[in-house]
């Protein structure tokens, strides 16, 4: 497919904000291109580069793309930079710049959905010395061939600010129209494949049966399932007949597969994480006795007595690259099994938790203090669970899970099969939206953040409160690292961001207020940690907001 008739698709997207009409031209668009190109045409509808679980990064940000348009296009940076002030958005302000370029291009051609794409994959691979300049280099050659309208879209690809509100329920919704299958059996091949790409070519080529027939495969990440919030113990062990109890603790999902030797370990965001924990695969190796499974786990990090410490020691481990012996000694983990996909063949998933729970017991040989079942309840007596609950909370932990012993295992779906319950005055999980530059001794840093809740139904990130304490000099830093790549807009010392990262917040207590779009605000709200294992889509709703406001009147 030529990238300007895509580019015609993403126009039109651009121009409405209906979802019905949004998936119908998504759908219009699948159906008009060959299985080949379906697979990277599902992504680009979103304009991803990778399917979800492909843990690669351009890594090229807002600074850089303003240097690569200049040198397109033959301008200053400072007229680039004016542009984008005014306009608020690269992708146009290269636009602008390729419709009044200086330098006339003798090699006009044609650009492909294809080339677009091998480029802008090649800049991850672009790492080391020099890669920078390698970096530009892929991008100009995009831009100095592109219309115009083309370069606003490939612009807006590399930073991974798309602008045309796309995301996967639309593209899962387009697949179901186009191809004439239920919505459901989309999403749940995906849940198999984490690709909507490989998703749409099934239902292209196969239809229903064929996204049907997909098998579990051992090394291939699967979505999780997610638990729902509940006000309190009593009220998560009254949504059940049959519970189980389980202690909550505070680490990283580890989602392990076994393949004879060959041991894989995902994080919740299905990224590829063995290399990071050499010693669970060595123990998953010797403690999972079939030859071959899947099974669902919570990795924390210990104490040298064993005990279990807050999640912030483990992120540097989940986000470590080099160093990793050094930090493997340092920062010791346990596993703790949970649940059960797939054992020898045989897809779990489909059965209940007493069932999966009982076989989980079987297959996993506890190694002491590295690689254990969690503990594990099966109760109708409320007092004994308010024990059981107590005693996780003398022990630190953060709470319970009040899981339904009769359901099965529900990939990606807040169903309510699990609850977790929490201490009151729970922290949120909010999304970082703008920021401010201080002054002073804190120049360097941008020290004040606005803070978001999430609204499901509109996507949108509304803001809640500014929250500058609870933060060491150390974490200041690594926030305006993180923000500076994010930046979208700059205004005076106001900048505003892409939310994508998520914090832990505290606070005294949640006012209603006019100023903020949300409605609330928080008092005195303070950092706990980063989220780093959360993504915005996982962040508190306002729903939630209003809901422990209403509680705490
Ligand atoms: P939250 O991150 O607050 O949404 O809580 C859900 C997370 O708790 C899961 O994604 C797991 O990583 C973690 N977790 C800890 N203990 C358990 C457990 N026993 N069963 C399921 N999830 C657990």
């Amino acid at each position: 497919m030529k990238y300007s008739d895509l580019c015609i698709y993403y126009e039109r997207l651009e121009e409405t904000t209906k979802n019905l009409e949004m998936r119908d031209i998504v759908a219009e668009l699948f159906k008009e291109v060959s299985s080949d190109e379906l697979e990277v045409i599902a992504l680009a509808a979103m304009g991803r580069i990778y399917p979800s679980s492909v843990d690669k990064d351009v890594g090229i940000a807002g600074k850089l793309m303003q240097k690569i348009i200049s040198r397109a296009y033959g301008a200053t940076q400072k007229e680039v930079v004016e542009k984008f002030k005014e306009t608020g958005d690269l992708g146009k302000t290269a636009e602008y710049f390729c419709r009044n370029k200086r330098q006339r291009s003798l090699m006009k051609k044609d650009i492909t959905v294809e080339k677009v794409f091998r480029n802008l994959r090649s800049l991850s691979e672009t790492v080391g010395s020099g890669s920078e300049g390698r970096k530009e280099g892929l991008v100009k050659e995009l831009l100095v061939s592109a219309e115009p309208v083309e370069a606003r879209y490939i612009v807006r690809t590399t930073i991974q600010e798309m602008r045309i509100g796309v995301g996967e329920g639309t593209v899962r919704d387009a697949i179901a129209k186009a191809f004439g299958v239920s919505s459901d059996k989309v999403e749940d091949a995906y849940f198999k494949l984490i690709d909507y790409g490989k998703v749409a070519r099934i239902a292209k080529e196969e239809g229903e049966e064929g996204l049907e027939d997909i098998e579990i495969e051992v090394g291939r990440p699967l979505m999780v399932m997610l638990a729902e919030r509940s006000e309190s113990l009593e009220q998560a062990f009254g949504e059940y007949e049959n519970v189980a109890l389980e202690v909550k603790l505070d680490g990283f999902r580890g989602q392990i597969h076994k393949d004879g030797d060959r041991i894989t370990l995902f994080s919740r965001r299905l990224e590829d994480k063995t290399e990071q924990f050499p010693e669970v695969v060595e123990w998953a190796r010797e403690c999972l006795k079939p030859d071959r499974c899947i099974i669902d786990s919570e990795i924390v990090a210990v104490d040298d007595s064993g005990k279990p410490l807050v999640f912030q020691n483990l992120s540097k481990r989940i986000q470590r690259k080099y160093d990793i012996e050094r930090l493997k000694s340092e920062i010791p983990v346990q596993v703790n099994c949970f649940d059960l996909f797939f054992v020898d063949g045989e897809n779990y998933m489909e059965k209940d938790l007493r069932t999966r729970w009982k076989k989980l017991c079987e297959i996993v040989k506890e190694k002491e203090g590295k690689f254990r079942l969690v503990e594990h309840i099966e109760t109708d007596d409320l007092e004994e669970a308010n024990k059981f609950y107590q005693k996780a909370l003398r022990e630190n932990q953060e709470g319970l899970m009040v899981k339904n012993l009769d359901a099965s295992y529900q990939p990606g779906k807040r169903v309510g099969y699990w609850q977790k319950v929490k201490e009151v005055m729970e922290p949120l999980d909010l999304v970082i939206v703008e920021g401010i530059w201080g002054e002073g001794k804190r120049s360097n840093w941008i020290s004040s953040l606005m803070l978001a809740v999430r609204d499901p139904d509109t996507g949108e990130f509304l803001k809640t409160g500014k929250m500058a304490t609870g933060m060491t000099e150390e974490e200041f830093a690594e926030i305006t690292r993180k923000m500076e790549d994010l930046i979208v807009k700059e205004e005076g010392r106001r900048v505003k961001v892409r939310p994508e990262l998520v914090v832990e917040v505290g606070y005294e207590e949640i006012q209603k207020s006019p100023k903020y779009k949300s409605g609330y605000a928080l008092r005195f709200p303070r950092m706990i940690r980063f989220r780093y294992n959360k993504s915005p889509e996982d962040a508190d709703t306002i729903e939630r907001l209003k809901n422990l406001y209403n509680k705490q009147k």
